[in-house]
């Protein structure tokens, strides 16, 4: 670690004690930048990067909310609009009983580069809840959406921030908040993305975010003229960025044998096909069950509970060529790398938000195998969010082949930028590197431009 990324590291620890997460992606952005720091004194100068990472507004607010049984519960509720120098704050909302500022934080300073790497106009932001959606009704789902969006609403629009989905907050959640935002505002506006399709909904969004990490990993294999057909991959998460994972990976004549949840994974050995992604989607989306119905239905699939004492996760100790962590931050850990690579993957397109660990993506880039970093391969949801807000001005709707070529086009766009920018600084193939260069460098000259606000 060069000097001054150990001295900006203590002084981010002090000021932001025990967010453990936000220190983690602070630290990796960091250390990709010693170059572009060198080479551009006056960003030092101008404290670019210390602005970068204090959030420009953070918002925390308390839900109160009534349960089916009449008692009182109380969540909290968050905000962080980190970043507006490039556009409108734009990132999504999780509902998960984890949610903290610090993870927040972590999410939000990611995204500021993901938004910059779809060459749309938006800036950086997340929130959510510590609310859990799970096992809770509609009608407590629609109270709780209904109680955050009376405070959300002060602080969002759709020049302002534009919130969209991510864990625990699907179709069902975006509709209750837009209702409710739509009410206490009296205006029908774009201000969230991921909406229905006959109320300002974008095609392919649902898929995007799936869709783009696949693409990601196709043409990272384009590199070394290889393709993903007939390729092994294993895939964690069972939500929204999961199943369109297997969806395209399945179109695409790759195999995928595994699915996960937080209660444990299933390893089906004749591959995950359209029929069986079918019951999945069916389960999880409407039924609202647990992926081990997937083993006690498809014979020859097993399923393992997940032992959260252990120190790695047998989901990544299998045979196969790629991998698409696509669950939740942290999931990939030194030890899992170390399998993963043992077992013969060369390909991570990573669809969560920093699922690998500092260490686990060092093994990956000391292995020099193809590793695309969450910024880049899942940026795909927030740019198909971009071109919603894009219809959504225009008053119009583009067909599934527009907006999936489009999709196609941003992360062939992107994968090229993070090679080539991972070039021009001296790590070649690194696309860490390329992707926090190339997103800190437009950011970066943006701040310059509007001087010290
Ligand atoms: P969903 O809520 O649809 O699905 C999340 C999946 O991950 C579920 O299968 C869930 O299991 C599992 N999971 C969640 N938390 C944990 C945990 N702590 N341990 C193990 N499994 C867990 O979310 P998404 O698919 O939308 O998001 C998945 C990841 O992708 C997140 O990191 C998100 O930030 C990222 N992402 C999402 C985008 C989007 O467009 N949706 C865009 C870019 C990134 P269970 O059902 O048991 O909770």
């Amino acid at each position: 670690m060069s000097p001054y990324v150990s001295e900006l590291m203590a002084a981010v620890k002090a000021k932001n004690p025990a967010e453990p997460e936000f220190h983690q992606a602070v630290q990796e952005v960091a250390e990709s930048l010693t170059a572009v720091l060198d080479q551009h004194p006056e960003f030092r100068e101008a404290k670019i990067l210390e602005r970068m990472i204090e959030p420009e507004r953070v918002i925390m607010f308390r839900v109160p909310w009534r349960d089916d049984a009449g008692t009182l519960q109380v969540n909290r509720g968050f905000r962080v609009q980190m970043n507006s120098a490039i556009g409108p704050y734009k990132g999504g909302l999780r509902f998960h009983p984890s949610v903290n500022l610090g993870i927040l934080k972590f999410l939000a300073f990611e995204q500021v580069f993901k938004n910059a790497l779809t060459t749309l106009p938006m800036g950086g932001g997340k929130g959510g809840a510590d609310f859990d959606p799970k096992g809770r009704t509609d009608s407590e789902v629609m109270r709780f959406c209904q109680g955050f969006m009376c405070e959300l609403s002060r602080h969002i629009g759709p020049d302002t921030d534009v919130p969209a989905g991510d864990i625990g907050v699907g179709a069902r959640e975006i509709g209750f908040l837009f209702g409710m935002y739509k009410k206490l505002k009296n205006e029908f506006t774009g201000v969230m993305t991921g909406k229905g399709l006959t109320w300002g909904g974008s095609v392919i969004r649902p898929e995007a975010t799936g869709y783009g990490a696949v693409y990601f990993a196709s043409e990272m294999l384009k590199t070394r003229k290889e393709e993903l057909k007939g390729k092994t991959c294993l895939v964690s998460g069972s939500g929204n960025v999961a199943q369109y994972t297997v969806q395209k990976l399945i179109s695409m004549g790759a195999k995928p044998v595994t699915l996960s949840d937080s209660a444990g994974y299933i390893f089906d050995t004749a591959g995950i096909t359209s029929e069986k992604l079918a019951f999945v989607m069916d389960l999880k989306n409407v039924r609202r069950g647990r992926i081990s119905d997937y083993a006690n239905k498809f014979t020859g699939s097993v399923y393992t509970p997940l032992d959260r004492k252990a120190d790695h996760n047998p989901l990544w100790d299998h045979k196969a060529e790629c991998a698409f962590p696509s669950a939740t931050q942290n999931e990939i850990n030194e030890r899992d790398a170390a399998n993963l690579l043992r077992n013969g993957v060369y390909v991570v397109s990573e669809g969560a938000n920093m699922p690998s660990t500092i260490g686990a993506v060092n093994q990956f880039l000391d292995a020099k195998i193809l590793f695309g970093p969450g910024k880049a391969a899942n940026a795909g949801g927030v740019a198909t969010s971009g071109l919603e807000m894009a219809q959504n001005s225009m008053r119009i709707s583009w067909t599934r082949e527009e907006v999936d070529n489009r999709l196609f086009n941003i992360m062939k766009t992107i994968h090229e930028v993070c090679h080539r920018t991972s070039e021009k600084y001296g790590t070649p193939g690194n696309y860490v590197n390329g992707a926090n260069i190339a997103g800190f460098l437009k950011v970066a000259n943006a701040m310059m431009d509007q001087g010290v606000v």
